[in-house]
C-alpha cells in the first residue's frame, strides 16, 4: 500500500455506485490516473468538491497494492482545488464545447495509464487556462491545443518545408497523409490545395503567434480549422465526437 501525490486535471467522473465517483486525472508526473472519490455524491460531503471536469487539483493519492493502477482503483484521499477552470469555462457554450474536445483529445493521447506525459499535460493546463480566461477565440485556443498535441506525440505537421523531400516552402499542396505541405513533385491523390493565409494561420497558432491568429479572417480560420480536423482524424483513425459540436 502507497500513498502518493501530484497534481492533475480532471478529464471525466463517472458515478460509482450509490455515492461514489470514479474520478479520470491526466496528471503532472503519473499520466492518466483513474481513482475513486468515496462519498462525493453526498450533497454534505465537502471531501471532493469540485472534482469536476476541467478542474486543476492537488489530489493525494492511496494506491492498494505495489501496481499504481491494477484492478482495484486508487483512492483519493485528500484533494485540494488549485484552479477550477470550469467556472470560466462552462457557462458559455464556445468555450464549453472547445474545453469538451481538449479534455477528449488530451485523453486519447494518453492512452497508456500511468505513463508520464509532462508536454501534453503542461499544454492541456495552458489551453484550459486560456480558455477559462477567454483571451482569445474558443476554436482558435483548441486549434492551437491540438496542433501542438500532434507535435508533442510525435506528429508534428509541417506548414513551410515538403513534408516528403524537405524542398524550402512555401509550399502549395496539404496532404494529411504525407503529414503537411508537400512541393509539386511530391503531390499525391487526395492532396488539396488550401490558401496560403490558411496555412500561415495553422504556423501561427503552432509556433504560438496569436499576434497573427487574432488578426485572421473568419474564412480563413474555418478553413485551417477543417485542415486541422482532417489531420487529427487521420492519427487519431477514427474521429472526435466532441469536435463535432464545436462552433465554427
Ligand atoms: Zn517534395
Amino acid at each position: 500500500m502507497s500513498l502518493f501525490r501530484d497534481d492533475g486535471i480532471v478529464l471525466r467522473t463517472q458515478k460509482l455506485g450509490e455515492a461514489d465517483r470514479i474520478i479520470t486525472l491526466l496528471t503532472r508526473g503519473h499520466g492518466r490516473v483513474r481513482a475513486v472519490a468515496r462519498g462525493v455524491r453526498r450533497t454534505k460531503s465537502k471531501f471532493g468538491a469540485g472534482l469536476e471536469p476541467f478542474s486543476h487539483a492537488d489530489v493525494q493519492f492511496f494506491a492498494r497494492g505495489s501496481e499504481l493502477i491494477g484492478r482495484s482503483l486508487p483512492l483519493c484521499t485528500q484533494t485540494q482545488i488549485i484552479a477550477p477552470y470550469g467556472n470560466g469555462i462552462v457557462t458559455d457554450y464556445g468555450r464549453y464545447t472547445a474545453g469538451t474536445a481538449m479534455l477528449e483529445t488530451a485523453e486519447r493521447f494518453t492512452e497508456n495509464e500511468g505513463e508520464p506525459s509532462v508536454q501534453q499535460y503542461l499544454l492541456l493546463v495552458g489551453a484550459l487556462r486560456t480558455l477559462s480566461r477567454g483571451e482569445h477565440e474558443p476554436h482558435l485556443i483548441l486549434d492551437a491545443f491540438l496542433l501542438r498535441s500532434l507535435a508533442v506525440n510525435g506528429y508534428a505537421p509541417s506548414f513551410d518545408d515538403c513534408a516528403k523531400c524537405g524542398i524550402h516552402g512555401p509550399n502549395r499542396h496539404f496532404s494529411v497523409a504525407a503529414g503537411g505541405v508537400i512541393c509539386g513533385d511530391c503531390r499525391v491523390p487526395g492532396s488539396v490545395v488550401p490558401s496560403s493565409e490558411a496555412i500561415a494561420l495553422l504556423s501561427a497558432l503552432l509556433t504560438g503567434d496569436w499576434g497573427h491568429a487574432d488578426a485572421c479572417e473568419a474564412r480563413h480560420v474555418r478553413e485551417g480549422s477543417g485542415l486541422v480536423s482532417a489531420y487529427l482524424h487521420w492519427h487519431l483513425e477514427r474521429g472526435l465526437r466532441s469536435l463535432r459540436y464545436v462552433e465554427k
